[in-house]
């Protein structure tokens, strides 16, 4: 069975599109090791006849998945998030909060600063 064993979220991730990035984490609580991000290029599927799950580079456990996502949707999400960053520091600045609480609205906002 191609894919057995490997993470899901992954493999549905691949069934849309060749090129992926995911980010996991790894579930042992000893382990030093919090995120792993791969990025993934299968044009010729070889990923999805690996049947093991991926595992961490520091302990060998398998990897949970905070998110996998195509590149595609990955760079909208990247640039959704570089936007909301700026306008947080710009709202800090205009508003004269320092590090205190922000209003959601001041930490959804999605439109590019003008
Ligand atoms: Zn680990």
């Amino acid at each position: 069975m191609k894919g057995a064993g490997m993470q899901l979220e992954v493999l549905a991730a691949l069934v849309v599109d060749d090129l992926v990035v995911a980010e996991l984490y790894c579930r042992n609580a000893g382990c030093p090791v919090r995120e792993v991000t791969i990025r993934i290029k299968d044009y010729n599927n070889q990923i999805t006849e690996h049947t093991k799950p991926l595992q961490c580079p520091v302990c060998e456990s398998h990897l949970a998945v905070h998110w996998a996502m195509t590149f595609a949707e990955h760079e909208i999400w990247k640039e959704r998030e570089a936007v909301m960053s700026v306008n947080l520091q710009r709202y800090r600045r205009d508003h004269d909060v320092g590090d205190g609480p922000l209003p959601m609205s001041a930490m959804v906002d999605r439109t590019l600063p003008r």
